[in-house]
């Protein structure tokens, strides 16, 4: 089984364990880690690969490993599947409500410097008389 991420052989003093969904993704709001299902990876494709998500040859590589994977590990990895969807869902819920708060505020500035821009006008306009 080679690096999940490059698909390379990996050798042994190079091994380090890739988290299918980043801890930094998956810790966020998930009630226990859901970063859990752990695969095989360089130290340094791992490094580059920082909080990314999972790509869409990392998901094949990694169906392909659970494939040959024995049942404790799949009941394993659908538990850690299950609390990564709970944590993006989460994630997901924020930027919604963070998006309508900015479109909010930014409606909010807009009327105001629409009205800034009325009363200046009617200072200009008074001015002129
Ligand atoms: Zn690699």
């Amino acid at each position: 089984m080679g690096c999940v991420i490059c698909g390379e052989p990996v050798a042994p003093d190079d091994r380090s364990f890739d988290h299918f969904v980043p801890q930094a993704l998956a810790g966020w709001g998930a009630p226990n880690n859901g970063a859990g299902l752990v695969f095989l990876a360089h130290q340094k494709c791992n490094c580059r690969r920082n909080h990314a998500p999972a790509s869409r040859p990392m998901i094949r590589r990694g169906s392909a490993a659970i494939a040959s994977a024995g049942p404790r590990i799949i009941a394993e990895a659908i538990d850690n599947l299950n609390t990564a969807e709970r944590a993006h869902f989460e994630i997901l819920e924020t930027i919604r409500a963070l998006r309508a708060a900015i479109i909010e505020r930014a409606i909010e500035a807009d009327r105001a410097s629409a009205v800034m821009s009325t009363v200046g006008h009617e200072r200009e306009g008074s001015a002129a008389r």
